[in-house]
């Protein structure tokens, strides 16, 4: 029972480290807390670690962090602090996956600052970005997303009614819902798969697809913020599906392919820098 107990653990560890990499580490220390506390205090034992849990992780998260991750050479983006920039789904900050260097947080600021001149009222959404520390150490999972060069952002909606929404994307994790190929655009997709890369769609399979038929992409507005992000010097990659790259006439050399061994990006924008 106790070997049981003792492997629980490390499981919890070893996941938390794999989702926000400080939360392993946040977790043992909760553990010894509620050990030297427990006898003191007469609580379920259950409820108490995860007040204590939840407390450390936060005390982390927002004082501990962010100052070791300059020494890192990474900065988090804007929670709530930037009008134009903000986080599709606040759980990416949560945890910790908002993390970038300093060179790609300015470029996706300038953007953002860009496109809302251009499109007044215009948020720009980020998705996954990078952890605080160490370069090498992914962000599952996106292995690329490793070196705090890399940035996911969410394309662009409208509602039926054509108006432009700001922080709504058709899942609300801002992956899995596909803006697909039309009848006669080139399907990398079906190429990928008939290759026998089977993760390539893989998303499809969990995300719920409830919100697919009240909102349309947005080619404007997803086109003049990759046309933005071409402009800024530190841009290196952009990744994007073939067939938007196509239907969106944009044609530079900085946008490329990413690869059948990757997943699908015709849900959001990879940006990478130099
Ligand atoms: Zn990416």
């Amino acid at each position: 029972m106790k070997i049981l107990k003792i492997l629980i653990h490390i499981i919890l560890i070893l996941l938390l480290t794999a989702i926000t990499q400080v939360g392993g580490v946040v977790y043992i220390i909760s553990l010894v807390i509620k050990i030297s506390l427990i006898k003191k205090i007469r609580l379920n034992r259950k409820l108490f670690f995860c007040g204590i849990f939840t407390v450390v992780y936060f005390f982390f998260s927002i004082l501990i962090v962010p100052p070791i991750a300059k020494s890192y050479g990474r900065e988090a983006l804007p929670v709530f602090s930037n009008k134009n920039l903000k986080p599709l789904n606040i759980m990416t900050c949560v945890l910790n996956r908002h993390y970038v260097r300093p060179e790609l947080k300015q470029n996706i600021k300038s953007v953002a600052k860009k496109m809302s001149k251009k499109y007044p009222n215009t948020i720009l959404s980020y998705l996954d970005a990078n952890f605080p520390f160490y370069n090498g150490f992914p962000l599952l999972p996106h292995l690329s997303h490793n070196d705090g060069k890399k940035l996911d952002v969410a394309f662009f909606y409208k509602n039926k009614l054509g108006d432009e929404l700001n922080r709504k994307a058709p899942s609300f994790m801002g992956y899995g819902v596909f803006e697909e190929p039309k009848h006669g655009e080139y399907n990398a997709p079906k190429n990928c798969e008939n290759k026998g890369f089977w993760q390539y769609s893989i998303l499809d399979k969990f995300v719920p697809q409830w919100n697919k038929d009240d909102m349309v992409f947005d080619s404007n507005r997803t086109k003049s913020m990759i046309q933005l992000m071409l402009k800024e010097k530190s841009t290196g990659k952009i990744f994007i599906e073939p067939h938007l790259k196509t239907r969106m006439n944009l044609q530079n050399n900085k946008i490329r392919f990413h690869g059948c061994r990757a997943v699908r990006h015709d849900d959001h924008v990879h940006l990478q820098i130099n």
